[in-house]
């Protein structure tokens, strides 16, 4: 089984209003300013997932300056997710820093969501090096289980649209203020995951897992050989960040990277399906 750990999707009367948000929304701009930046609805997630044999996928919306946005996206997330049970697992997404998030999560848990994410911490506005600010996002994760999925890039190389300035070191120093939470760290947690080579950090960073969302335009495709070769195999999910990518030229690369059956099977989908059942996230 083949499981996308990270997808974005909108609903279609944003899609259809795309400049109207583009004009009035900063990190929106910067990302889907571009006209050539695709974006899809649920269905054409789920359309390009028969396409490429994808089974699963967890749904994530966007990283919004408004409330009313996250609520509306949240919204259709859930509504996307009964439509599709067996196909989407949704998460919910928040601005960490506003006092309503709680609550929001508490309501998206209530609809049906099982994760947050994907966070943004530079499009929203609040820097994981501040774990202080984020305790009550922390706690509202804690009391129902959720896993975050969490945006972080290379401290190193060039600068693209969306990047941001979340780095390793950030990331480890939240997942040491919060070592109960379960941390999802996107795009190989802008390569935290190679210092679980070092035996302290292994064990600090027990609960963190990472995704390779985007991976074509990011590392060469030895990555994924070297990352199965680390002591943290099961913590490695396969995503694409869909619809930056299509689904197969992702899958691609991982069925040329040289992995054995085994491996290919555990970064595929059975390291994410055990971990979404832990979580109380697989239906
Ligand atoms: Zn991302």
């Amino acid at each position: 089984m083949i499981i996308d750990f990270h997808t974005h999707i909108f609903p279609p009367e944003i899609i259809e209003q795309r400049s109207r948000y583009v004009r009035e929304q900063k990190w929106f701009s910067r990302l889907y300013g571009d006209r050539n930046a695709r974006m899809s609805s649920a269905r054409g997630l789920v359309e390009e997932m028969d396409r490429c044999g994808v089974e699963r996928a967890v749904a994530c919306g966007f990283a919004w300056d408004s409330f009313e946005l996250y609520v509306r996206t949240n919204d259709y997330i859930a509504e996307a997710v009964s439509r599709f049970p067996d196909r989407l697992i949704g998460f919910a997404n928040v601005p960490p820093l506003h006092p309503e998030a709680p609550a929001e999560i508490d309501r998206c848990v209530e609809m049906g969501l099982k994760g947050i994410g994907e966070l943004k911490p530079t499009g929203q506005g609040f820097s994981l090096d501040e774990p202080e600010k984020l305790a009550p996002l922390a706690e509202a994760a804690a009391r129902h289980g959720l896993p975050l999925l969490i945006h972080i890039s290379e401290p190193v190389g060039r600068y693209y649209p969306g990047k941001g300035f979340t780095s390793p070191r950030k990331a480890y120093r939240f997942a040491l203020a919060f070592p109960e939470l379960k941390l999802v760290y996107a795009h190989w947690g802008g390569g935290l995951l190679f210092y679980e080579l070092l035996p302290d950090v292994r064990r600090e960073l027990a609960n963190v897992y990472y995704d390779c969302a985007a991976n074509p335009y990011l590392y060469d495709d030895e990555i994924f050989a070297l990352a199965m070769q680390l002591p943290i195999r099961h913590k490695l999910f396969f995503a694409s960040d869909y619809p930056l990518l299509p689904l197969d030229s992702c899958l691609e690369e991982v069925t040329g990277a040289g992995l054995d059956a085994e491996q290919s099977a555990a970064l595929l989908g059975g390291n994410a399906e055990a971990f979404l059942r832990e979580a109380g996230a697989w239906s």
